[in-house]
C-alpha cells in the first residue's frame, strides 16, 4: 500500500473517518485545516509521508504500539494501561476557578514546565470556544490561562508539528484520545532525517472524550440562543439534566443535549477510545454520587506510564494536587462507558465496510475488543 497524502485522503478524508486532529498538518506546505476541514492546497505524489503514518485513522498495529509504550502487566481490555487510578484536583483555588473540572491537567502541565521535564507544551486556545486551535506555551504561569474545554475539535497536533519544524524539542501536549494515538504513532516510528527525535513528545496528557462537535454545525445551533463568538466555555452536567451548558462569562445558556448531539463530528462515530489510552496520563470528569457543583471540582485520573507516575507523585509532594481514593462504583461506570464506546465504534465500522469482521482501520482481533460480547 502507498502511504502518502493521496492514500490518506482516499482512506480517511474521503471516507469521512477524519477526526480533525491536525496530525497531518504542519508537516508540509500543502495541507491546511480550515473551518473544521482538511484542505489540500497542492496534491503531493510522495509514496510515503508522515501525514499517513501519524494519522490515527490509518491502519496500524495498535497492540504493537501498546507493547512498545506500556508495561504489559498494566494492560486492561477496558481502559488500556492502568498503573493507578485516582480522584484528584488542584489545591490552588486560582487554578480550579479557571479549569474545566479539578484543574489537574493544567497543574501537571505547569509543573512539568517548571521542573524542566518539558521545554514547551501544546495546549488549546479557546478565546473563541467555537474555533479552538493549538498554541505553544513555555511559561508555566501561562498554562492556566488556556484551561477549560471547548467541545469543538481543535486541530492542535498541527501546532505540535509546526513547533518541531520551528526547532522546539522536548515538547509536552494535551490531547484528545485520537490525538494521543497520533502522538503514540510518532513515538514508535523509527527516527530518520524526516522524523527527528523532537517529533516524539516527552509527555502526553490525555483527556477523556465521548465525542466532539463539528464547528459549523454546532455554531449554527448555538446561534439560535447566543452569539457563538461570545461563548467562552461549555460543560455537560450529569445525564439526568439532559443539557449542554454554554458559558459567556455573563450568563449560562442551556441547549438540549440530544439536539446538540446532532452536531457531533462524523469521524467521532468510529472512535473506540473514551479515556485516551495512548497517553501517559488521562484526565476526565469525576462521576461522583455527590451533587454536581462539588463533583465538577474533581477529576478522574488514570496513570499509565512511569514518567506520569513520577510527575503525579511530585505534584502531590509539592502539595499542588490532592488525591482521593476512587469509589469502585465510579471505576465500574467508567469501564462500562469505555466498552460501550468500543461496541458503538465496532457496529458503525461494520456498517461502513458492509462486511462483518471488517473494521476498516481497526483489527477485529485487537485485545481491546476481548471484553465485548460478540454482537454487542
Ligand atoms: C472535545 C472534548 C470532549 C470531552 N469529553 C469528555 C467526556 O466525555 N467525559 C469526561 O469525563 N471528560 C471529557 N472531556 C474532558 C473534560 O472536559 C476536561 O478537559 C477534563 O476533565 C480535564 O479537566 P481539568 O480541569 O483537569 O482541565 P483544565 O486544567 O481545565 O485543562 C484543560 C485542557 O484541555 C485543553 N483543551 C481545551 N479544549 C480542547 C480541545 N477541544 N481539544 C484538545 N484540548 C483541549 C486546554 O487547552 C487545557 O490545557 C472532554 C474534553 C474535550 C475537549
Ligand atoms: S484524522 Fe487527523 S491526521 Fe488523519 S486526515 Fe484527519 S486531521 Fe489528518
Ligand atoms: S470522539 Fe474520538 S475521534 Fe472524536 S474528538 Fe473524541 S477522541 Fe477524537
Amino acid at each position: 500500500m502507498q502511504r502518502g497524502q493521496r492514500e490518506l485522503d482516499r482512506l480517511v478524508v474521503d471516507a469521512k473517518l477524519c477526526t480533525g486532529c491536525g496530525s497531518c498538518v504542519g508537516l508540509c506546505p500543502y495541507r491546511r485545516f480550515y473551518r473544521d476541514r482538511i484542505v489540500t492546497l497542492f496534491p503531493c505524489d510522495r509514496e510515503e509521508g508522515r501525514c499517513f503514518d501519524f494519522c490515527p485513522r490509518t491502519p496500524a498495529d495498535l497492540d504493537g504500539i501498546r507493547k512498545a509504550l506500556f508495561e504489559p502487566a498494566d494492560t486492561t481490555p477496558e481502559l488500556g494501561a492502568v498503573k493507578a487510578i485516582y480522584l484528584a484536583r488542584a489545591t490552588r483555588e486560582k487554578v480550579r476557578s479557571r479549569a474545566q473540572h479539578g484543574g489537574t491537567v493544567s497543574t501537571l502541565l505547569s509543573l512539568a514546565l517548571k521542573e524542566g521535564l518539558i521545554d514547551a507544551a501544546v495546549v488549546t486556545d479557546r478565546k473563541d470556544a467555537m474555533d479552538p486551535f493549538g498554541v505553544v506555551v513555555t511559561d508555566p504561569e501561562r498554562v492556566v490561562s488556556h484551561a477549560g474545554s471547548s467541545f469543538v475539535v481543535s486541530p492542535s497536533v498541527a501546532a505540535f508539528n509546526r513547533a518541531v519544524r520551528d526547532g522546539f524539542a522536548n515538547l509536552g501536549a494535551v490531547a484528545l484520545p485520537c490525538q494521543a494515538l497520533a502522538y503514540a504513532k510518532m513515538r514508535v516510528l523509527p527516527e530518520d532525517e524526516n522524523n527527528p527525535p523532537a517529533q516524539r513528545p516527552s509527555l502526553v496528557i490525555g483527556l477523556f472524550c465521548s465525542w466532539a462537535f463539528s464547528r459549523d454545525r454546532f455554531s449554527e445551533l448555538a446561534r439560535k440562543s447566543v452569539d457563538p463568538y461570545l461563548v467562552r466555555g461549555m460543560d455537560i452536567p450529569p445525564k439526568q439534566y439532559g443539557v449542554l451548558q454554554l458559558f459567556t462569562g455573563e450568563r449560562t445558556v442551556d441547549i438540549g443535549l440530544e439536539e446538540a448531539k446532532r452536531c457531533i463530528r462524523g469521524g467521532c462515530h468510529y472512535c473506540f477510545d473514551l479515556t485516551a489510552e495512548f497517553s501517559d496520563i488521562s484526565v476526565g470528569s469525576a462521576l461522583l454520587e455527590e451533587d454536581w457543583e462539588s463533583a465538577r471540582g474533581w477529576n478522574t485520573v488514570i496513570v499509565r506510564t512511569r514518567r506520569a507516575r513520577e510527575l503525579l507523585d511530585l505534584a502531590r509532594k509539592r502539595r499542588l494536587l490532592e488525591c482521593r481514593e476512587i469509589p469502585s462504583q465510579v471505576v465500574s461506570e467508567l469501564k462500562k462507558g469505555s466498552l460501550e464506546k468500543r461496541a458503538r465504534a465496532r457496529r458503525n465500522l461494520v456498517l461502513k465496510s458492509g462486511r462483518e469482521g471488517d473494521l476498516v482501520y481497526l483489527d477485529p482481533n485487537d485485545p481491546m475488543f476481548s471484553a465485548l460480547q460478540q454482537g454487542a
